[in-house]
């Protein structure tokens, strides 16, 4: 009995695991992988879209501003994580595009600021210089504009590992207003990166990607658009009471003065022909990169190879605006509205060049923002400035009083103080006491929270969360040596608008929509993280993640077969 009970036992085994092994042959010959003409699966084009400064609130806050065909058509029919997070500090422009580009954070991809103070060379760096004699600017005659590239980078972007996936022939361009917002995404082995030059008006580039700029470029550039833009001037684009009802007031003295006004109208033929700088702090900035968007598709044959093409587009002006006017403006809500509509163009222009369901997209922020302090205050939530400079100052006063020379500090810059290890070595004192020091001063301000001492982040009795975002934003020979953390609502510097760095909400927690080609309908509110975007982008594409990556697959994104 027991023996024949056996049998049936393994029999049944045998035949659970024959159906098992066969529903896995299955599986791995799915339509998810391959094409019907046995082709892996892959979208024609990647669009990665970075709108600078973006908060997660602003998909909701403005939702009934929006049309049906931009922010609405990706929220609906894409995939939204609605509760993603920057996991490290300084939530800033420079560190955003890359952890968004190589799923890694500043630990590890080496950019730890728009700025840092490098620690062997004793220099201030800015992200993506690049002062190699052979450097120069293409496309203008600012000499420095251009002297730029991606070698600051010590890591792979996904754009880097497309182009080694496909041996260099899927085509990868970046573009942006700002350089850093262009040439981080598009990577080191990108095929362009395009920047706007405020002091020419033109799109440039440099020669570490060409002798001279494309044909289509130098046209493009030709046709002033800077001056037409300036010419519609800039003002609501709908009825006051619109901006009444989800805004603040819109003349307020905390705001930064534009043209010399910080209400509407703004005059802006003004400036045409004579400064063609102030664009990028209007919505115009964002048209202006939109068309050279569109011209660079349509010139390059974007997604009509036989390999998947990476367009990065990264919209600045959302920052500027943010910077000056804040998130409760008149001005912010009138970028977003404007950017809805552009946005609205562009995926109908990706439907009819590309195709519809051709290309994959994702939307995301390089970081959010705070709110202006002053409004905060106007209905009694906690709010404040402090300066980095000041800081530096004091401190360096400080030095000298308790030993003698100013120059331990090196810089202070994103609430990062750098200490100068060599004279302290040499002045035989103890890098512990001189913390310590600079500790305790700090200490009895009222804005400040905490002191973290970054190389021993782990120790510190801080939640783990910010204890996390100091180490992850640590890199021995790019950091400082201690982090002030502030009181929430205290931001840094100046005295209008507003500005971002920290590890707070209202900084961190960036949108993050898919769309298109591959990606499933739905959203998520699971806690998800910037570093997970390119991994996604690389399960997507079936690619490798980049070299740093440590972010994981948002699975729920990937449309299941
Ligand atoms: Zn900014």
């Amino acid at each position: 009995m027991k023996y024949k009970l056996l049998l049936v036992t393994t029999f049944t085994i045998i035949a659970f695991t024959g159906n098992l092994l066969a529903q896995n042959k299955k599986k791995t010959t799915s339509k998810a992988v391959v094409t019907s003409n046995n082709k892996i699966a892959r979208p024609k084009l990647m669009v990665g879209i970075v709108v600078d400064q973006m908060r997660w609130d602003y998909l909701y806050r403005f939702y009934d501003l929006y049309k049906a065909g931009g922010f609405k058509r990706l929220m609906n029919q894409g995939f939204s994580c609605d509760n993603t997070m920057v996991p490290y500090l300084p939530t800033v422009t420079a560190c955003g595009h890359t952890c968004v580009y190589t799923g890694s954070v500043p630990a590890i991809h080496g950019i730890t600021g728009n700025n840092w103070f490098d620690n062997k060379t004793q220099k201030s760096v800015y992200c993506t210089e690049d002062n190699n004699d052979s450097i120069k600017t293409v496309g203008s005659n600012t000499i420095d504009a251009g002297r730029m590239s991606p070698q600051n980078v010590l890591v792979t972007t996904i754009t880097d590992e497309l182009r080694l996936a496909s041996n260099f022939q899927s085509k990868v361009i970046g573009l942006s207003i700002k350089d850093r917002g262009a040439i981080i995404p598009a990577g080191h082995a990108a095929n362009a990166a395009y920047w706007y030059d405020g002091k020419s008006g033109n799109f440039i580039s440099s020669t570490y990607y060409m002798k001279e700029l494309p044909e289509w470029m130098q046209a493009f550039n030709k046709r002033k658009l800077t001056d037409s833009l300036y010419n519609l001037n800039w003002n609501t684009i709908m009825p006051a009471s619109v901006y009444n009802k989800y805004c603040d007031t819109d003349e307020n003295t905390y705001e930064s003065k534009l043209g010399g006004r910080t209400s509407f109208p703004y005059n802006l033929a003004q400036f045409a022909g004579k400064d063609f700088s102030k664009i990028s702090g209007t919505p115009y900035g964002n048209n202006l990169l939109f068309e050279a968007a569109k011209v660079a598709i349509n010139a390059e044959q974007l997604g009509k190879g036989e390999n998947t093409d990476f367009i990065c587009i990264s919209f600045s002006s959302t920052d500027y605006v943010g910077h000056a006017f804040g998130p409760n403006s008149w001005e912010l809500a009138d970028t977003y509205i404007r950017l809805d509509e552009t946005l609205s163009n562009l995926l109908d222009y990706l439907d009819k060049t590309v195709g519809q369901n051709q290309y994959s997209l994702f939307l995301t922020a390089d970081h959010a923002g705070a709110h202006v302090p002053e409004f905060l205050n106007k209905h009694h939530i906690n709010g404040g400035r402090m300066d980095d400079g000041d800081i530096n100052k004091e401190l360096k006063a400080l030095m000298n009083t308790q030993y003698g020379n100013s120059k331990i500090i090196n810089a202070v810059d994103e609430f990062d103080i750098y200490l100068n290890h060599a004279l302290i070595d040499t002045m035989k004192l103890d890098i512990k006491t001189v913390k310590e020091t600079i500790s305790k001063y700090l200490l009895l301000k009222d804005y400040v929270l905490n002191v973290v001492d970054k190389a021993n982040a782990s120790d510190a009795t801080i939640p783990v969360k910010i204890k996390e975002m100091v180490i992850n934003g640590y890199n021995p020979g790019r950091s400082g040596d201690l982090q002030i953390i502030n009181k929430t609502g205290v931001i840094d510097g100046g005295k209008t608008g507003m500005t971002h760095g920290v590890w707070n909400t209202y900084d961190a927690h960036i949108p993050l929509l898919f769309y298109g080609y591959g990606i499933s309908n739905g959203h998520l509110n699971r806690e998800t993280y910037m570093t997970d975007i390119s991994a996604t982008v690389a399960a997507l594409l079936h690619i490798q993640m980049p070299s740093g990556c440590i972010g994981k697959v948002i699975e729920e994104v990937i449309k299941k077969p």
